[in-house]
């Protein structure tokens, strides 16, 4: 049994704030989880980041880079090996780009059996003592850990609001009881504007998913969402203030909405190594360097998302045709087939200079922040939705699963800074079954509208400027993301922390 040993007062009436984090090894969880420790450990918090072997090696260089500038910071990775054997997982399989669908359930067991060495890990060697817990929801486990502690825990969410407002009230209110069809229209209800979605573009929080046992796991989850003591968001206060109202009203707890956590980088080198260390990041600046101000449009679907080889191909084609510079990043380029290699080649040599193809990953925070871009073609995931009105770009809005339909409504209906292609029904995980759902044309008269001139495409880059200036402020000295994480270092240490940032 440990005792609580404070690294402040020697009476032990202050302790600086001590957060575990728990986060989940997919990118788009990951690397917010690790800009926001990194952020709390700026002003003065220690951060400990626990995981697997895998989840961890994904994080290390970013910490690294960011300790290697700031080396007060105190930011530890504790990495703890999955039994394979014990949750029936095939050894090794965390370890791939991203977890096999067949083998997701087994991954979910394999880390929740992480919760014991964890917990006895931070009794016997922990100093300070941990103050509390902050899990990402994919992980409710995290709720024994910290009750075993005798700590709070804290959910983190990168999501905005607004879409997790819309799943509660769709669940809360059965939106959807006796709606047969899964493509039916529906309004979400107990909101201030109409919107409208139907079962198959928001299912419900993590419902609908094909795996076997997962809505057992999406039930534990959802309970331990409801007895969270709070949760951190990485959105910002004044892009959606009555949606973080509502959400932290309709949950009966507070939410600290911090981000955006990706201008927590202050360096291109730390903000380029976030989530993949292989990332060019100097070729792609170069290119940009060549550009005009403005000129280019940035593509990438993000972590997850894979099209059929013909989607890629046509978007391709749009690309061309639309006249545009474009970078484009196509994920898991390798896995594609020699038709696929040869069209993109074939399209890099034609295109002449005007577009660059990624084949892997970018850093792309830093191609947004980079003065070339000039919009971003985006599958909607919340990160990237975030990250390009951080940067005050429009987007083109190409929703594929989960949330991110809700988060194209958002962008083109709530803050007015997006043009969608009208994907209508979600393309699951890793399916490549549609084959051409986004025609060229689509595609050309998307990023046409978005890059252009013209009243609209100036209205939208105006708003998504002034966004972009909120989300500066929020995060500076008396912004509201800046004084939330202060709020959380003060009240989740036994006294008052200094801020060093
Ligand atoms: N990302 C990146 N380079 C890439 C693709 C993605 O740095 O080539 C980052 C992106 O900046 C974002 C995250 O990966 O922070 C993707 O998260 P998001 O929520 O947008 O989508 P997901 O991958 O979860 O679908």
């Amino acid at each position: 049994q440990a005792a609580p040993t404070g690294n402040g007062d020697a009476d032990g009436t202050k302790q600086a704030a001590h957060f575990v984090f728990v986060p989940l090894n997919e990118l788009g969880h990951v690397i917010p989880a690790v800009d926001t420790a990194l952020l709390l450990a700026t002003h003065g918090a220690v951060c400990t980041i626990v995981g697997p072997p895998s989840t961890v090696a994904r994080v290390r260089h970013t910490v690294d880079a960011a300790a290697a500038g700031n080396s007060g910071l105190q930011v530890r990775l504790v990495e703890f090996p999955l039994d394979y054997a014990a949750a029936g997982l095939p050894v090794g399989a965390d370890e791939a780009d991203r977890i096999d669908p067949a083998h997701m359930m087994s991954y979910y067991r394999a880390v929740a059996l992480l919760r014991a060495p964890i917990e006895r890990h931070l009794r016997e060697h922990a100093a300070p003592y941990p103050t509390c817990v902050v899990s990402d929801i994919f992980n409710p486990w995290a709720s024994e850990l910290a009750a075993g502690l005798g700590v709070p825990r804290l959910s983190f969410f990168s999501m905005s609001a607004f879409s997790v407002l819309c799943q509660h009230n769709l669940e809360r209110f059965g939106a959807f009881a006796g709606v047969e069809d899964a493509n039916a229209p529906v309004v979400v209800p107990g909101l201030d504007r109409k919107v409208v979605v139907t079962r198959a573009q928001a299912p419900g929080f993590l419902r609908g998913i094909p795996i076997p046992e997962w809505e057992a796991l999406a039930d534990y989850i959802e309970r331990a969402r409801a007895e969270a003591d709070g949760v951190v968001m990485n959105t910002v206060l004044e892009m959606e203030p009555e949606y973080v109202a509502a959400y932290a009203a309709a949950r009966g707890m507070k939410v600290w909405t911090v981000g955006p956590v990706s201008l927590h980088h202050k360096g291109a080198e730390t903000l380029a190594s976030r989530g993949n260390a292989a990332a060019d990041a100097a070729e792609c600046l170069r290119w940009l360097d060549g550009r005009d101000p403005g000129s280019v449009v940035y593509v990438s679907f993000g972590s997850i998302a894979q099209p059929s080889p013909k989607q890629l191909m046509e978007l391709g084609l749009g690309l061309e045709a639309s006249g545009h510079p474009f970078l484009w990043v196509v994920r898991n380029a390798g896995a594609y087939d020699a038709a696929v290699r040869a069209f993109l080649d074939g399209l890099e040599g034609r295109v002449a200079g005007r577009g660059l193809v990624v084949r892997g990953w970018a850093p792309q925070a830093v191609v947004l922040s980079h003065p070339a871009t000039g919009g971003f073609v985006t599958h909607c995931g919340w990160n990237s939705t975030l990250e390009a009105v951080t940067a005050g770009l429009p987007v083109v809005t190409w929703p594929h699963f989960t949330d991110q339909f809700l988060n194209e409504r958002m962008a083109v209906e709530v803050l007015g800074i997006g043009v969608s292609v009208g994907v209508t029904e979600p393309i699951t995980f890793r399916s490549v079954e549609k084959e051409v759902v986004v025609g060229r044309g689509v595609v050309e008269q998307a990023v046409r509208s978005v890059m252009g001139a013209g009243e609209e495409a100036e209205g939208r880059r105006r708003r998504v400027r002034e966004l972009a200036a909120k989300a500066r402020a929020a995060v500076q000295e008396g912004g509201s993301s800046h004084a939330n994480l202060l709020e959380l270092v003060k009240r989740f240490g036994t006294g008052a922390a200094a801020s060093q940032g």
